[in-house]
Order: C-alpha cells, then structure tokens, then sequence
C-alpha cells in the first residue's frame, strides 16, 4: 500500500486516533476531552473540551520563535502601496484593533460583519475577532447593498468593520454608500460602524454610529489584549454562500477542529514551511481567503502574501501582467494558490512573463474554486515549471476535499482531475435518484460525503439546523450523507473528476452564485413578469449568467431598441442589489419560458440551447414553442 494509501485509511478506520495526533500540530490551552464526538449525527463535535484560540495560534505562538520574521506582507496595485509586518507588529496591530472593537462592546459570541477590500486592517480585524472570541462575517467586498442587508439581517452583527472604499482596476468603488444603505434596508441595525478611511472615497459619518478606526486605534496603541480561551466546539465564524434558494446559507464553523484542519492541511497538502511565503490570490470575502489568506498560513508559522488589484496592473499602475511572479521572486513564494479564471487571463498575456523572473523558490501552483481544463492546466503547468495542483473544495468544507497530498507522498495528479479523496473524507458518488452507491470506474452520479465530516468542516448553517439537515443530508433517498451538489465520476486509480452542479448554482470565475437570487433580483424590476437564469459555458470565467425574461408589456419584443434599454436597466438593477459580480452577461426578451405542465421552469433544457446541446427529454414540457423563442433569442 503506497504511503499516502495507508495514511488515509487510518484517517477513515481508526479517525480518533488519526486527529489525535494531528491535534498537536496547534497549541492548546487545555488538551480536549474527547476527539471525536458523533452521537448526534450529522452533527459532528470534534476536540470537544479543548480550548484554544485560532488568533493565538496564528500570532503569539510565534512570537518567541519567530517574532521578527514577516507574517503579512500587504501589496496593493491600486494605491502603489507595500508593507510588511512582522509577528511582532501583527500582533500589536491585532491587540489595537481588538481593543477597539472592545471598546465598541465587543465579546465573545458577539457577531462582527467585515466588509473590507484586501488591505490589513481586514486581516486585523478578523484576527481580533478571534482574539476575542467574536464571530466575524465577512463579506465580499463586490456584493452591493441588497446582498449586504441579506448578511446583515442573518447575522445581526454588534460591529461593522468597513473602509471608505476599494478598489479595481483604478476604478474606486465607494463602500460606505453601499452599507448605508444596507443597514437602511435591514431591520437589524448594528450599534457602531469602525471604518478605515484609505482616503480614496469621501465618507459621510452617522453620528453616534460610525466611528473612524485610525482615531480608535491609535487611541489603544500599547493595548495589551489577552485571548480569550474558547472550547474547541465554539464558534469561529460564519460566511455566506449561495444555494438553491435565494436566501443565502450562513456556514458556520467550530474553532478547534477548523484550526487543526488548517494546520493539518498546510503540512500534508500544501507542503508550506515555516519561515516561507504563502501566496494566495483569492480574496479575504471568500473561504480561501478565510484558510489560506489569513488562518492556513499563519498557524503555519508562514508568512502570508495579500494582495489587493489585477493580475495585470504593476504597482506603478501601468499593465504589467508579470505582477504576480515580480511578486513571487520578490518575496521569494514557496507555494501559491488560485483559481483558474486568473489563470486564463494571463494566458492572453505575453507568455515570455512566465520566464522573466526568478521562480525558484514556488514549489507548486494550487488551482481551485471551478473546474481546470486541462489546455489552462498544461499551459501553466510548462510556463511554471512547477507541479500544478487541482484541488476541489467548497465553502462548506473549509479545506479541500479532492486533490494530492504531496507533504504525505509525492503523487501524480492527471488533467482533468482534482485528484483523490483526502483524509478524514469518505467521497463516494451515489446514483442520483435511487441513492446506490457506483463503485464501478466511471458512472457518473452525485458526489457526497459519509459522515462524520472530519475537523473544519461546517458545523451547521447559522441558527438554522433544520436548514443544515435538510439541505445537506437529506436530498439523497434513503441515506444520511452530505451531498456536495456536484456530479461525478470517478476512474479506475481512483481520481475523481468533477462535471458540474446538480442545482441552481452557478460559477463564475470561481465565485458561486445562486441563479434564484439573481432571478429575485431581476423580477423586482417593475417591467418584469417573469424570468429565469442559468449558467451558460464561456471560455474565459467558465460559466457566466444568461437571463430570459418575460415583460410585462411587448414593447422590449418588438422593438431593438426598447429591448437594449430593458436589458441596460435590468444589468443595472442586479448590479446595484447584488454586485457586478452577478449581473448577466446577456438579457433575452421571450414572451414564454418553457416550463413542465406542472409549472417548473425547465432550466437545464434552457441551459442545453444556449450551450447548443440536446435538451434531452421534453416529454413533459408544457409549450415546446418556449424552447423555440430561447433558441432564435440567441441569434444576434
Ligand atoms: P465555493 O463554495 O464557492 O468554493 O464553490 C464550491 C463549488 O465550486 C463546488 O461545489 C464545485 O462546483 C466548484 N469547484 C470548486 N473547486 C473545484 C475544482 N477544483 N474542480 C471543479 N469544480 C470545483
């Protein structure tokens, strides 16, 4: 049995005394009680009577061996600007922030929302969070203020910790007006807003409400802030994904069993070294950017590399698209990680960028978030140099979930597959309507996971274990098993390869978006009867969302111009209540949308035109003529 193989099935037979001895790759305040507790399936309590802190784990417990050495390196495209901070200045920077949140009546269990760009205020602010047993959420900082009242209403947060702005590409994006307005339209109002003012967007204070942080935080220079030791099982934080339903789902995660994962996973997976840099250029508003931004790397003992702007702007703010390896030679990066989509827009620079700089140092590029075709794979992968590691994860689990676990053994990852099941996570691939486990080589059927989850992986949705059970382990008949919502197959060495969701949710550019928020956001608008999104291929950002509408009167079906006007209102409205992030690539007028004779809109059928696939079977489709109007929309 190969050395990785053995590893595994002791994680599977034996997970009690698998995780006991990862445990002790973190520090603890007291050893927990008991290590695996599953008594009440599916929930799962994992190093429960521990206590620990994931900020001390991330920050003090360097101090002595390692204070001096750099621990966040903060580099910003849009404002010219990089600094480093030491563990010794984090840790001061992390005490500042959490005296100040203190002072606004900041403890533990008390919900702090972040709605931050990439600059290290964010990082401070969610490690002060967890200094003080607060549970942040943090926020993308590219929704707009719909999907920030959403957050707001869910977690009902004493705190908000904002700026005046980010920014991308040179284009500054004011976000004070954008949470003004969400706390305008959520019934939860938070009692005090800290904002960092970066000088890029003017800011309007509510007074009594909104504080500036540089005047608080200058005010607790010399804080001495202790961690407050929490039980392994205490909450961490949550964030906020999409699903089948337009409400978005707050994934909640425990602090000891996530801080161990971490820990575990930049040994075994990640291979990262204390002492090294950590390059990660996902965002803080995502879970990467929660594992492998700010806690992965840190409780490493690493130094982690955050980087605010495009892949493509120097620091100069000219176009460079050679920013990223400049930064890698600089900083002398072991191990970096991003998504696909980044990498296809640096495929259409000049590829002698690849060969500029010295790149000695990365050991491995990580890949996730969406599926890697091999083309981008294989051109990274000979532009590099470097092995080129596909790995497959999601919000809910913390940490991946598929891929190769180098730091074990040296394993061979093929195009196309994330890889193999990691340890601690029973994946099998069940057949989607009778529940049979496939264990032939290549059927394909639903991905899901047997409990019990290993460490890290979400405890519940927030205040919602009926949603948690329900959504996850029940959609699978007959069987208690976490679904994933992605097909699967698996080949005969065991590699997984992923096809695509089995509902309603959409990637783009590696951010998943639900399809029925963006349709909720759409048929708001007053011209509006109907509509329905779908996620339609694009060879650049993957999938992209491509919306057919009913209006309410003819004009935008008849008439280019009448329709343009709609489309640019409606593109507007979803920018506006959602993000850009969200808004269709393209919006089609149609006066039916195809739907079964018992009203459910046929959403894959439409997926499989604008893809120009078979619809496969339309026997119970109510208007066949539906269908037809999507086609002929399509044509320009
Ligand atoms: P998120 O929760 O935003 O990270 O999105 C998770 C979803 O992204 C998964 O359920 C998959 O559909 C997709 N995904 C993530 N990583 C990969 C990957 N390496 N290959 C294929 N799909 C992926």
């Amino acid at each position: 049995m190969s050395r990785y193989a053995e590893f595994y099935r002791q994680s599977i037979d034996a997970p009690e005394a698998f995780w006991a001895e990862q445990a002790k790759l973190i520090d603890w305040k007291t050893p927990p009680q008991q290590i695996l507790d599953a008594s009440n399936a599916p929930f799962v309590r994992w190093f429960a009577g521990g206590t620990t802190n994931l900020c001390h784990n991330a920050v003090d417990r360097h101090l002595a061996t390692r204070g001096d050495q750099p621990a966040l390196i903060a580099v910003s495209t849009e404002t010219g600007t990089e600094k480093s901070y030491s563990f010794k200045e984090l840790h001061a920077e992390v005490q500042r922030f959490a005296a100040s949140l203190m002072e606004l009546g900041v403890g533990k269990g008390d919900r702090v929302l972040i709605y931050m760009p990439m600059i290290p205020e964010a990082a401070f602010a969610m490690l002060a969070c967890a200094r003080l047993g607060a549970i942040h959420c943090v926020v993308f900082g590219g929704f707009a203020s719909g999907s920030l009242a959403s957050r707001i209403e869910d977690a009902t947060p004493k705190v908000v910790v904002s700026a005046d702005a980010g920014s991308r590409g040179g284009k500054v994006l004011a976000y004070k007006p954008l949470l003004d307005e969400a706390i305008r339209q959520s019934s939860h109002k938070p009692e005090s807003v800290l904002l960092v003012d970066r000088g890029l967007a003017p800011m309007a204070l509510t007074e009594g409400r909104d504080h500036l942080a540089a005047a608080l935080v200058e005010k607790h220079r010399d804080a001495q802030v202790p961690c407050t030791w929490l039980d392994a099982t205490d909450i961490s934080y949550t964030i906020y994904t999409s699903g089948t339903t337009g409400r978005p789902k707050g994934v909640q995660r425990d602090t000891g069993g996530y801080a161990v994962a971490l820990a575990a996973s930049m040994k075994h997976i990640f291979d990262g070294r204390p002492g090294e840099t950590y390059f990660s250029t996902s965002d803080i508003g995502w879970v990467v950017g929660h594992s492998y931004i700010v806690y992965g790397p840190l409780i490493a003992g690493m130094a982690t590399l955050m980087y605010e702007g495009l892949p493509t702007q120097g620091l100069d703010r000219q176009p460079d698209g050679g920013i990223w390896w400049r930064l890698v030679e600089k900083y002398k990066v072991t191990v970096m990680f991003s998504a696909p989509t980044a990498v296809r827009v640096l495929k259409k620079q000049d590829p002698a960028l690849l060969k500029k700089y010295d790149l000695s140092s990365l050991r491995a590029l990580f890949l996730a978030g969406e599926p890697l075709d091999e083309p981008t794979a294989r051109w990274i992968s000979e532009g590099l140099g470097v092995p080129i590691i596909d790995n497959y994860w999601q919000t809910e689990s913390g940490w991946p979930i598929l891929t190769v676990a180098n730091g074990v053994e040296q394993t061979r990852s093929k195009f196309g597959s994330p890889g193999v099941p990691m340890y601690g996570y029973k994946v099998k691939i069940l057949h989607e309507a009778t529940g049979e486990e496939l264990s032939g080589a290549n059927e394909k059927g639903v991905v899901v996971i047997e409990g019990p989850t290993p460490p890290g992986f979400m405890q519940t949705v927030w205040k919602d274990d009926e949603r948690f059970v329900n959504t996850y382990w029940k959609s699978v008949p007959g069987k208690l098993v976490y679904s994933t919502f992605d097909w699967g197959i698996r080949d005969e060495d065991g590699y997984f390869y992923i096809l695509g969701r089995t509902d309603d949710v959409i990637n783009v550019a590696g951010h998943r978006l639900g399809t029925r928020e963006i349709e909720e956001a759409i048929s708001g608008h007053a011209k509006v009867a109907e509509v329905a999104v779908v996620g339609v291929a694009d060879a650049l950002k993957g999938q992209v969302a491509m919306a057919f509408v009913v209006p309410k009167d003819g004009a935008a079906l008849g008439d280019d111009q009448a329709a343009l006007f709609l489309e640019g209102e409606i593109m507007k409205q979803v920018a506006d209540q959602l993000g850009a992030l969200a808004r269709p690539a393209r919006v089609r007028f149609v006066s039916a949308l195809p739907k079964t004779r018992s009203g459910k809109l046929l959403r894959r059928a439409i997926q499989a035109v604008c893809e120009q696939r078979d619809p496969g079977d339309l026997t119970t489709i109510e208007d066949p003529g539906a269908l037809q109007q999507i086609r002929r929309s399509l044509s320009p």
